[in-house]
C-alpha cells in the first residue's frame, strides 16, 4: 500500500501518467473524516486499484459564510485516519491518494466560469432553506469528475437529495462513472454521524436524537399501520415541534411525494439545534 499526498492537479497528472492502467476511485470529502467517511474509502480499497480521497471544504456549496468559516478542519488527524485505514486493511498493492488543495484555483482555476445547475431536485427539501447550496456541490463534484475521471465515485446516503443529484449529472453529462452508494453510518445511540455533530454539547448531543428516533417511528407507522396514518403522524410532528425544519416521506426514486401505489420510499428528515442543522434519511420499502 502506497499513501501519496498530493496538494495540486499537477502532481496528480504526473502520477497518473505513470499509472494510466490503475482503476481508480474517488471519494470526495470536506474532511475532518469519521468512520461514516472511512467506510467509503474502505469500499473503494476494495474495488479498485487506487482511491483517491479529496480533501476541500467548497465554498461554493456554503450559502451561509459563517458555516463556511467554522467548518473543521483537521487535515493531520485525517490522513492519519485514511493512512491506518489503509494499514488495517493491508491493502498492500493498492494505493491510496490523499488530495487537499490549499489553493481553491486548483479546482476552480482562474477565470472558472461555470455553474452546474442542480436541476428541480435542487430545490425542494434542503434546496428550500440553502439556496445556491446543491448547484455549488454539483459544480464541485462535475470539477472532481473531470479532474481525476475515476471509473467509481462513492458517495453515503445521508446526504440522499445529493446522491440524487449526483446521479442525474451523471447521467445528463453521460460520464462513464460508476456511483456507488454507501449506508448511513450512525453511532450506538442512533445518531447519524456528521461532522457538525462537534457542535453540539452533551444535552444537544440527546436532543439531536429526536430526528432517528422520528424517523424510526415514521418507518413503524409505514410498514405496521400504512402510509395515511404515517403521513399524518409526520405533519403533526412537524406542527408541534419548530425544531423540525421538514420531515417527509418522499418516493425515493424521484423524492416526489409518495402516492398510494408508491412502494420505495423514504423519510427524510432535517432537525434544527441553534445554529446546527442536522440531516437523516431512511429507506422503507412496502
Ligand atoms: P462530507 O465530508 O460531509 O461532504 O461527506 C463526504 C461523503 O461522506 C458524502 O458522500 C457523505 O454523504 C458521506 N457521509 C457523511 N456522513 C455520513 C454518514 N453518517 N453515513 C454515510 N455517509 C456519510
Amino acid at each position: 500500500m502506497t499513501v501519496h499526498f498530493f496538494d495540486t492537479v499537477e502532481e496528480f497528472n504526473l502520477w497518473r501518467s505513470k499509472n494510466k492502467k490503475k482503476s481508480l476511485g474517488l471519494i470526495p470529502t470536506m474532511g475532518n473524516l469519521h468512520k461514516a467517511h472511512l467506510t467509503l474509502l474502505e469500499q473503494s480499497l476494495k474495488d479498485n486499484q487506487a482511491s483517491v480521497l479529496t480533501i476541500f471544504v467548497n465554498p461554493k456549496q456554503f450559502p451561509e459564510d459563517d458555516d463556511f468559516k467554522k467548518y473543521p478542519r483537521t487535515l493531520a488527524n485525517d490522513i492519519a485516519l485514511a493512512t491506518s485505514l489503509a494499514e488495517d486493511m493491508k491493502a498492500t498493492k493498492k494505493d491510496i491518494i490523499i488530495f487537499a488543495p490549499e489553493d481553491t484555483s486548483e479546482i476552480y482555476p482562474k477565470g472558472f466560469n461555470e455553474n452546474i445547475e442542480s436541476g428541480k431536485i435542487g430545490s425542494i427539501l434542503e434546496g428550500t432553506f440553502r439556496k445556491g447550496h446543491f448547484n455549488g456541490m454539483a459544480t464541485v463534484v462535475y470539477r472532481l469528475f473531470k479532474i481525476f475521471t475515476p471509473k467509481r465515485a462513492y458517495f453515503g446516503k445521508k446526504d440522499y437529495q445529493q446522491l440524487h443529484i449526483i446521479k442525474n449529472i451523471v447521467k445528463d453529462y453521460s460520464l462513464k462513472i460508476k456511483i456507488v452508494s454507501m449506508p448511513v453510518v450512525r453511532d450506538e445511540s442512533g445518531l447519524a454521524l456528521s461532522s457538525r455533530n462537534q457542535f453540539l454539547n452533551k444535552k444537544q448531543m440527546l436532543e439531536a436524537l429526536k430526528l432517528s428516533q422520528t424517523i424510526y417511528e415514521t418507518k413503524y407507522l409505514l410498514v405496521h399501520e400504512g402510509r395515511e396514518l404515517a403521513q399524518e403522524f409526520v405533519s403533526d410532528v412537524v406542527q408541534d415541534n419548530p425544531a423540525f425544519n421538514y420531515l417527509e416521506i418522499r418516493a425515493a426514486d424521484s423524492l416526489l411525494p409518495i402516492t398510494s401505489k408508491t412502494k420505495k420510499m423514504v423519510i427524510l428528515g432535517n432537525y434544527q439545534i441553534e445554529s446546527t442543522r442536522l440531516l437523516d434519511n431512511e429507506e422503507v420499502k412496502l
